[in-house]
Formats: structure tokens, sequence, C-alpha cells
């Protein structure tokens, strides 16, 4: 079965706004499946392959897009227990059978299919993936929810939620998040459903307010704090949090060099620095700190696609909060859209939102 009228935007060159193309012909190959977008999330990634000139893996022109949520309305021979049904695309598809595969070393398989890099991507009415990975989701959502919103659980909320399970954060935990836009924001929220006690670390106040709103114990401003005051009134909070003390968990969230810093700054005797933002720019550090404080640090390549379920279910509880971090703007919008994020005129994550109602009709 084909799909009719599939369109989407494509990249057609770095420094080039997003431009309409038709998708004509789409059809899923026997283990692949159509799904019909419901929303695609913009990621700064997608700034980076758009503007930055970061080199996608299939050649432009490309369609971007690797937060993806909606409706399977097409499939593949192999994979038609998949049709009608709402699913979360991975942003990273592991091919599950090269030696990283089998050695459950999943994100970083080297013939990983990301759409939106590996192929043409979510910013469009239908895209076609490998059904392998798709993560359900359980139908009714719960009210207040719509198939859209649940795109960025894609990588914004799952990526952080993976850095926090390979942390093995526990109610006995302080956790520190510098930076609190779109991916730490989410972090707050599932380290405070996991029971540990926030630090919410950034330099934009309206981004502090909605952490203490959203699972922040401590919201600190490092514009305008020096690491000393940070690292004591970091300190100060562990203390009364009543948790056992031993190893703040810090995320670095904001993919800044002096977020980099200050998160470096703050490890503490057996503390634990997750590397979860990123930039191409490099920071200056004393690593034999983690040495002498017998510290990890560690960094995770997105979120194995069997995780997905976990950070999914946090959400349709409703301990991690979608809406207030993200704003919604139709499909059509995506080249103006696209060129506002990319020059930070954008404050929160936004979501392309494709289709509404009728969703069943291909
Ligand atoms: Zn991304
Ligand atoms: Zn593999």
């Amino acid at each position: 079965m084909g799909i009719d009228e599939a369109y989407g935007y494509r990249l057609v060159a770095v420094g080039e706004s997003l431009e309409r193309v038709e998708l004509p012909n789409l059809e899923p190959g026997p283990e692949e499946v159509i799904v019909k977008v419901a929303g695609c999330g913009i990621c700064h990634t997608d700034v980076g392959f758009a503007i930055e000139g970061v080199p996608t893996r299939k050649a432009l022109p490309l369609v971007l897009g690797h937060e993806i949520s909606g409706r399977v309305v097409a499939a593949g021979n192999n994979a038609t227990a998949w049709l009608r049904r709402t699913v979360i695309v991975p942003a990273v598809i592991p091919c599950g059978v090269c030696p990283a595969c089998r050695a459950e070393r999943l994100t970083i398989c080297r013939n990983q299919f990301m759409p939106g890099n590996d192929g043409d991507g979510g910013f469009a009415t239908h895209v076609r993936v490998p059904a392998r990975g798709l993560c359900p989701v359980p139908e009714p959502l719960p009210p207040g929810l719509s198939t859209e919103f649940l795109s960025v659980i894609a990588d914004a909320v799952t990526t952080p939620w993976e850095a926090i399970r390979r942390a093995g954060v526990t109610p006995d935990d302080v956790a520190v998040f510098v930076g609190v836009g779109g991916v730490g924001g989410f972090g707050v929220q599932i380290a405070a459903a996991l029971g540990a006690a926030v630090v919410a670390i950034d330099i934009d106040p309206s981004k502090l307010e909605l952490a203490a709103q959203h699972g922040a114990g401590l919201t600190l401003n490092s514009s305008s704090m020096n690491e000393r005051d940070l690292k004591v009134a970091v300190r100060n909070f562990a203390k009364q949090s009543g948790k056992r003390g031993i190893g703040l968990k810090i995320f670095e969230t904001s993919g800044t060099p002096a977020g980099q810093q200050t998160a470096f700054a703050l490890l503490d005797f057996g503390g634990y620095l997750a590397v979860v933002g990123f930039t191409p720019q490099k920071v200056e550090l004393r690593l034999s700190n983690l040495m002498a404080l017998d510290a990890t640090a560690r960094g995770n390549w997105g979120c194995p696609p069997d995780q997905y379920p976990g950070a999914l279910a946090l959400v349709l509880r409703g301990e991690v909060a979608i809406a207030p971090y993200v704003e919604l703007y139709p499909l059509d919008d995506a080249p103006a859209v696209f060129a506002a994020v990319a020059r930070h005129a954008v404050a929160r994550r936004v979501i392309l939102k494709v289709s509404n109602g009728n969703e069943d009709k291909p």
C-alpha cells in the first residue's frame, strides 16, 4: 500500500532554508513501517546539520527530524503487527545484529538508523522507518496529553533518562542539573520522580522558575555566582536534604563550555559526572580530579530503544510534564520556525505538529 500526498521539508544545502518536497510512492520494505507523523521535535542536532555544517550520514537533500511520534499506517510483510498502532520512533535505531548490538551496547551500533540523518526524517506528514525498536504507546492517552507531545520523548526525554539510569540515581541521591532547558528540564523531573533531591543550575531565571515548579528543590543562577559559591550552596542543600551525602550525581545538560566547567567543578568525593549536552568546543579541566576524588565521568549517545517504555511511563503517569517545556507549530511553518530555533529566538523546545483527527486514514 503506497501513501498519497505525503510531503516534508528538506534541507538542500547548509545555510539554506528548508524546502517543501513531495514524497511520492512511500512504501515500506518488508521490515519497515510508514508512520503518519503526529509531531516531530526540532533538536539542536538538526540545527547542527542545517546551519553549522555537521554532515548528515545520508547526503543532502534530506528531510530532517528525529523526534517523531505518530501512527503506523502501512507496514511491510514482517511488520504487520504494528499496523494502526501509535508509536514513538526512537532517535537511534540499532541494527540488532552487529558485535556492539550483540554485546548489548546498542547505542554504539555503527549500523544504526537515525531518521533525518541516515534517511528522510520527521519534518514531514509521513516517514519510513525500520519497525524494530518502535516504542508502542498504550491508548487511550491520559487527559491533557496527545500524541504529538510524545515526540520529544524520542531524544529530549530519553537521553537524560538513560544518563540517569546509568548513573544509578536512587532516593538516596542528590542530583544536580547544569542547564535546565529542553533536555535538563526533563532530567530534573525524572530525577525527582525517582526520589532524588534535585538542584537546577542555569543562567535563565525563567528556566529556573519552571524547574522549581517541576522537581527542583534548589535553583541557582550561575550568572551571578562563582564556582565556589555554587559549590557551597549545593553542599549545604545536600546536607539539609537528609540524603546519605556521598557523591553528587551531576548532569551536564547545557552543552556549553561554561556549563561543562561548572559541572566538572562541582564534582566531589565519589561524585559522578554525566555528559549529556554536546558542544564542539573544548574546555580546560584538571582531569586528575577524577583520580583524586575517586570520581566517575560518563557520556551516552542517546538511549537504547528498550529503555523507552520506562520513560514513556513517567510521562503517562504525569510525573514528567511535557507541555510546559514545548511550543507547537504547524508543519507548514517548518522553514520559518526552524530558522527561529537556529537563531535561538524560541525559548522552549519546538514540536512541529502534523496531523490531527482521522489518524487511521493513510
Ligand atoms: Zn536530537
Ligand atoms: Zn548494531
